[in-house]
């Protein structure tokens, strides 16, 4: 998608600090944290959101679990605990249209204004 700012930062065109990649996942630093570990993972796939998801992107999404679990884990969040956000659409706030979880943690007021 030659609009979207997740695949510019996917294809290395737009720089990103990122904490993980394999074929199919990135994880990189929010530019504008709401905490102090926040975290952005999403399939190099280009899916706008969870409303354009199908069923054959079952599998890529159940991977997707374990890969937040290895970055929470990595990120040092596996004791403490950490929140997984989804926004998916207008009435959620959602600015960047490819799916995208954000890994929030580091403390106990995880704030998600
Ligand atoms: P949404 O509201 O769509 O769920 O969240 C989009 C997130 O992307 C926001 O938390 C915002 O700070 C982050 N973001 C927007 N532009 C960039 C960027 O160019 N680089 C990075 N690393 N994060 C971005
Ligand atoms: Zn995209």
């Amino acid at each position: 998608m030659a609009d979207c700012l997740f695949c510019k930062i996917i294809a290395g065109h737009i720089p990103a600090d990122q904490v993980y990649e394999d074929e199919e996942f990135l994880g990189f630093k929010d530019i504008a944290p709401k905490a102090p570990v926040h975290i952005l993972v999403i399939p190099k796939k280009h899916i706008a959101n969870l409303e354009e998801l199908e069923g054959e992107d079952a599998p890529l999404m159940g991977r997707l679990q374990l890969v937040l679990q290895k970055i929470a884990r990595d990120q040092g969040l596996a004791d403490s605990g950490y929140r997984i956000v989804n926004n998916c659409g207008r009435d959620a706030g959602q600015v960047v249209f490819h799916i995208h979880y954000h890994l929030l943690g580091g403390s106990s007021r995880l704030n998600l204004d």
